[in-house]
């Protein structure tokens, strides 16, 4: 296959263009590098089944030659990210999606669509079911990620329906790995971080909030056989796994023995109190169940930082 991905310098997207290339497929990867970086793909340059295009998405994409997928996963993604570019997050989600559909329509190529589990705001179902509708307020600072991803979502149904076009939407949930960066804001690249300086961990309000982490390597595999499925709806690809911030900062002060503490900051304005997908259509219709538990990938994780943080800026 030959497939375009988009956002494939982040870190999301990174790791899948390494998964297609395992396979002996070319990947053409474009990213702005707004919010992703170089160094993700670097290994990658001089690979002749991978071309690196820095463009940005949210003009007119051409792509010469044929294709057979187009995985749309640009957008900035961690909430620093987007409440610091909401416009360019509002934008990537409904212009770059609708630019990115017209070229899949273009060239026949099948569609994926990175969603999100933010596209069940802060949910009044638990766990949530890709049936659930969601509880998402579209005037406040989260709405620019979780409106975009919602249109983009109506946005490819529509492809389907009115122009028969193959879709694939991915809601994923809280991922977590190398490659993601040291200040890119989300919690488990805050907590590993803040412990290896011997920095206080940050925990924003009663840390009884819960998330369900996966590690990159089931994430990616997760998305890798959505996209060869013949699955249309939305699924939710996360690990099922729930925990509280409060568990997480724990479990990554026992894993680094860090001495800092731990201080509380004010919880950002709404922040969905609980998050744990319900991946039974994952399961049956994948075959797919993560399997790298919370404590495993979180040591791979801070190897990977104390590894960069040894690195001059
Ligand atoms: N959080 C925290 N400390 C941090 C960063 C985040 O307590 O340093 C909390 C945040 O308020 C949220 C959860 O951890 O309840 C997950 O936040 P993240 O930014 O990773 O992603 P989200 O799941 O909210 O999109």
């Amino acid at each position: 296959m030959r497939v375009l991905i988009t956002g494939v310098a982040g870190f999301l997207g990174s790791h899948l263009a390494d998964r297609f290339l395992r396979d002996g497929h070319e990947v053409i990867g474009m990213d702005n590098l707004l919010t992703g970086s170089i160094d993700n793909v670097q290994h990658l340059l001089g690979n002749d089944s991978f071309t690196f295009v820095r463009y940005d998405v949210t003009n007119y994409v051409h792509v010469n030659g044929p294709l057979d997928g187009v995985l749309h996963f640009a957008s900035p993604a961690s909430p620093r990210d987007y409440l610091q570019l909401p416009i360019h997050t509002l934008k990537v989600g409904s212009i770059g999606t609708h630019k990115t559909l017209g070229l899949a329509k273009a060239k026949g190529a099948r569609f994926l669509l990175a969603s999100t589990s933010e596209v069940y705001g802060d949910p009044l179902v638990h766990p949530q079911q890709e049936s659930y509708w969601g509880n998402v307020n579209p005037v406040g600072p989260r709405g620019v990620y979780d409106e975009a991803k919602r249109f983009a979502e109506a946005l490819v149904m529509a492809y389907h329906r009115h122009h028969e076009l193959d879709t694939r939407i991915a809601r994923i949930f809280n991922t977590y790995g190398p490659r993601m960066r040291k200040h890119d804001g989300r919690v488990v690249s805050n907590f590993c971080v803040q412990a290896l300086q011997g920095e206080p961990l940050t925990i924003y309000g009663s840390g009884k909030q819960t998330r369900s982490f996966c590690f990159v390597s089931d994430e990616v595999e997760g998305l890798y056989r959505l996209f060869q499925s013949d699955e249309v709806f939305p699924v939710n690809v996360g690990n099922p796994t729930e925990h509280t911030v409060d568990e997480l900062a724990q479990l990554v002060v026992e894993l680094t023995g860090s001495k800092g503490g731990i201080v509380h900051e004010e919880l950002p304005e709404d922040d969905p109190k609980v998050r744990q997908p319900d991946i039974t259509r994952a399961r049956e219709k994948l075959g797919w169940d993560p399997q790298i538990s919370l404590r495993e990938g979180l040591l791979q994780t801070l190897e990977y930082f104390s590894v960069l943080l040894g690195q001059a800026d």
